[in-house]
């Protein structure tokens, strides 16, 4: 345990669904709080106002549950520093912009798209130079009444250090970051939209968050941050950006390339626990362990596993992560989870339910195959062409007809007894089981590989063994 409790929180768009990139900054972000015995925040971003929609945001706290994630703070359950959505929060935001400008770290300016746009050809033209705004209404200190206006920040000479967790020291030159803006257009008595970089920084001041780690794309923002916490005599939080994920083949993640969001995982029939363990070796790491529970992530995760090289998204060792969660999950939770997936395909409750599951979970891999491999056992819904396969084995016809014959006076369906009577009937005529259990097999599931005959036997009931049997010794040749 670190001794100050480190204040953390994950601040997504409402633009879109939670995307795996997203989901592993949450999870990152949610691991360093629950480490160090501190809080974790979540707080939505919805100042673009034109993306932003209220069912993005349900969309993502419901992933963000799905996946394990809880929060002390947000929206939903509100918190200290409530409210947790930007837009509910614009006073505060123009109370210190106010400051700012009082104190003259902030300024109007009233320069306009058509003198900007001039501005930047003409730089362009020179080739080399000054980038970026001019300064021109640095010092005219233009009061409320100069017309339309965005406000900028004062940018002072001299460079800005991120000291990034995961990156080491990484220096900017003030020189390069322009006075830029912090909030956009406003008139005398409103001051206009505040910009991301302003919101992300007073936020962050207000509640109190002491580390952040982003992704790398944030990482071009963060000096413009430093210099608003310095402006606003705030200290900053640790910051740490990490490296993409890429596709496979090291391309960007695309939906061309595999499925980016976090809810079409879930309906592949990817446990939360996989998905978690997975997400949270993109990038982290803990010698050669690949498997975590959640209990040893939180109690295991620092920022020093972070590694920066990207990382690479592979279908196959998630599948395979989640095989493992397939074999070790309680009994009572694989059948909560299956059960959704057997109602999405239109099936009623399995009156052996907890026996078709324990033979199904470890010959699967996800809840998908499970539930496609769970089909034959669920009314008449099983491939029809048992009697071309059935004929294509040895004896089929003896075999079969011996075995309803003696399976119709079997009243005791439970597996041990019919383990029993299906080995006494195989001993007393010298027949090796496997021939006896192939056909019978196929008979019943159409297929040759699946479950232990006797569990296949039990799960499907006895009526409906029988009746597939017999359908069966009716079609072998
Ligand atoms: N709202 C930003 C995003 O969705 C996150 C900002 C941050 O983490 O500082 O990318």
């Amino acid at each position: 345990m670190s001794s100050t409790p480190f204040r953390l929180r994950f601040a997504p768009s409402p633009t879109g669904n939670l995307h795996i990139g997203g989901a592993r900054t949450a999870l990152f972000n949610w691991l360093l709080a629950r480490h160090s015995g501190g809080q974790f925040v979540v707080r939505i971003e919805d100042t673009d106002l034109d993306r932003s929609k209220r069912v993005f945001e349900d969309a993502i706290l419901h992933e963000l549950r799905w996946l394990g994630l809880d929060w002390d703070e947000g929206p939903d359950v509100g918190g200290p520093h409530a409210p947790y959505r930007q837009t509910e929060r614009l006073e505060r935001y123009n109370e210190v912009i106010q400051r700012l400008l009082a104190s003259g770290q902030a300024y109007r300016c009233t320069c306009t798209e058509e003198r900007l746009t001039a501005l930047r050809a003409d730089q362009e033209a020179q080739k080399s130079g000054r980038r970026g705004y001019d300064g021109r209404c640095r010092d005219r200190d233009l009061g409320p009444d100069a017309g339309p206006h965005v406000i900028r920040l004062r940018v002072p000479d001299g460079d800005t250090v991120v000291e990034d967790l995961v990156k080491g020291n990484v220096r900017f030159s003030n020189g390069d970051i322009e006075d830029f803006v912090i909030a956009r257009a406003g008139s005398a008595d409103q001051v206009g939209m505040p910009m991301y970089n302003f919101v992300v920084t007073c936020d962050d001041v207000d509640m109190g968050i002491t580390h952040v780690l982003r992704g790398d794309e944030h990482l071009i923002n963060t000096p413009k941050q430093l210099l608003i916490y310095a402006a606003m005599g705030a200290t900053p939080p640790r910051f740490g950006h990490m490296p993409l994920i890429l596709a496979l083949d090291g391309s960007k993640m695309s939906k061309r390339n595999g499925e980016t969001s976090v809810g079409a995982y879930r309906e592949l029939g990817i446990h939360p626990e996989a998905m978690m363990s997975y997400l949270a070796r993109l990038g982290w790491s803990c010698g050669d362990q690949e498997l975590f529970s959640v209990e040893e992530l939180t109690s295991l995760f620092t920022t020093q596993g972070i590694g920066s090289s990207p990382s690479k998204w592979d279908m196959e060792k998630l599948v395979w992560v989640n095989s493992q969660w397939m074999r070790s999950l309680p009994a009572d939770t694989m059948a909560a989870r299956a059960r959704g997936f057997f109602a999405a395909r239109g099936w009623a409750e399995h009156p052996r339910e907890a026996a078709l599951i324990a033979c199904l979970r470890e010959r699967t891999r996800t809840l998908v195959e499970l539930a496609e491999a769970a089909r034959v056992f669920f009314g008449d819904d099983y491939p029809k062409d048992v009697a071309v396969m059935a004929a294509t084995l040895p004896a089929a016809r003896e075999i079969l007809t011996g075995v309803v014959d003696l399976l119709s006076l079997q009243a005791d369906w439970s597996e041990a007894a019919l383990e029993t009577a299906v080995h006494g009937w195989c001993e007393a005529r010298g027949v090796k089981l496997g021939k006896v259990a192939q056909p019978v097999r196929v008979a019943l599931c159409g297929q040759k590989v699946g479950p232990g005959l006797y569990q296949t036997l039990h799960v499907l009931g006895r009526e409906v063994a029988l009746a597939r049997l017999g359908a069966a010794v009716s079609l072998v040749p």
